[in-house]
């Protein structure tokens, strides 16, 4: 990362910047926080009017605080635009609402963010739209599944939450353009820093804001990166202009706040990931470690090619009583913190309980779901690995594990 041929650390603090003229702010530009401009030149009320060089008019059409936001987003992809959502869920919702109607089919991961899960099952049948959960980690399992003239994108989140199965995106782009499809990557885990899915053929990276890139878990938001420029308008015009759900100015100011540290973060995260990684595979009440920079992980060539760097994400289950170690950790852990999220500077664990998930979020097949149960035993502890120094972590986690 420290190398001249980092391409990151200069973007993520300058990148769409304006030139600068004196006395010129050096904060990430002041928060344009207005819910509207005057502008004689504005554009009508139609979403369908919307030019996409149009002058700021009302901030649910887009705002210059979340403009830049978006532009450096785009530059950090290699990307041709982007658009921000008021959450990753957003997202989520505002790209498959852009791509997909009814009578079209959707190829998603089987392992995926609970919420994105549960959007798919619950959501998209009401529109007409079809859905299977495959092993997105099989590109044969995928290919039988595909409906050419009927597919129309394959979702992948590589490494998926919770138990960081990844998945090939060079091998999905080819399988989806095959038959005239598009691949869609939520990228939240990885980050640009350690993958461009764009640059490995997807058509749209897609981040929970929320996650790393913020990285200080003071404010909610999400993304769509996209390859072609032509889709960004139906993007803005779903789930923004229409359903209502634009990224507020200040959190977009806090995101890009966050985002001038991303680089430095994601080196100090996986590499205290790793340490803790280690730590957790020699520890003798640990069943298994989850991390894909593991040295002998089960995707490791994978996590090799795709990934320039690990993330701080890992996954570890235990040999036995992991509710009642759940329980401790809340109430003994002393620099952890045992809550949900991930990605934030400060360390975060949390149990996800394999009957628990099977039940409420997932809807899997006999196989993945047996695939699932041989990865997550009776739960994954789900740790986020934050910026403190390691040998506290390990002091809590020996705490609640014991010594060895
Ligand atoms: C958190 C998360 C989301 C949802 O993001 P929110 O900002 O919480 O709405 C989507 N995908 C992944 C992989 C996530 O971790």
């Amino acid at each position: 990362m420290t190398t001249p041929t980092d391409p990151f650390s200069t973007l993520a603090l300058h990148g769409a910047e304006e030139a600068r003229s004196a006395a010129a702010p050096v904060s990430p530009s002041p928060v344009t926080a207005t819910s509207f401009f005057a502008d004689p030149s504005a554009i009508g009320f139609s979403a369908n009017d919307m030019a996409s060089k149009a002058p700021p008019f009302y901030t649910r059409w887009g705002n210059p605080t979340v403009s830049l936001l978006e532009e450096r987003l785009t530059l950090l992809e290699g990307g041709e635009g982007a658009v921000c959502y008021a959450s990753g869920m957003g997202a989520v919702a505002g790209l498959f609402a852009a791509r997909l109607k009814a009578g079209d089919h959707l190829v998603l991961s089987d392992v995926c963010y609970a919420g994105v899960a549960e959007l798919v099952n619950d959501w998209l049948p009401r529109q007409g739209i079809e859905v299977s959960f495959t092993d997105t980690s099989d590109p044969a399992a995928v290919a039988a599944v595909l409906r050419p003239g009927q597919t129309r994108l394959i979702h992948i989140e590589t490494p998926a939450n919770p138990i960081l199965k990844l998945t090939d995106i060079a091998a999905m782009a080819t399988l989806a353009h095959d038959i005239g499809a598009e691949l869609s990557v939520d990228s939240t885990i990885a980050t640009p820093i350690a993958t461009q899915p764009l640059k490995l053929g997807a058509d749209f990276v897609v981040h929970s804001l929320t996650k790393y890139i913020c990285g200080h878990g003071d404010a909610l938001g999400g993304a769509v990166i996209v390859k072609e420029p032509a889709h960004l308008a139906a993007l803005r015009a779903g789930v923004l202009v229409h359903m209502g759900a634009p990224l507020a100015p200040l959190s977009a100011w806090l995101i890009l706040r966050g985002l001038e540290t991303l680089p430095l973060r994601m080196e100090k995260h996986e590499a205290n990931a790793r340490i803790l990684a280690e730590f957790l595979q020699n520890h003798s009440a640990v069943r298994s470690v989850l991390w894909p920079g593991l040295a002998g992980a089960p995707q490791a060539d994978l996590a090799q090619r795709q990934m320039q760097n690990f993330s701080g994400l890992l996954s570890f289950s235990l040999h036995k009583d992991s509710a009642a170690t759940a329980q401790r950790m809340f109430e003994e852990f002393r620099t952890i913190s045992y809550a949900v999220s991930l990605g934030k500077t400060k360390s975060l664990m949390f149990h996800i309980g394999t009957e628990d998930i099977l039940r409420s979020s997932f809807r899997l097949s006999a196989a993945s779901e047996a695939a699932y149960r041989d990865a997550a035993g009776e739960g994954v502890f789900r740790f986020s690995v934050g910026l403190e120094n390691p040998a506290d972590l390990i002091a809590d986690l020996e705490h609640v594990l014991g010594h060895g």
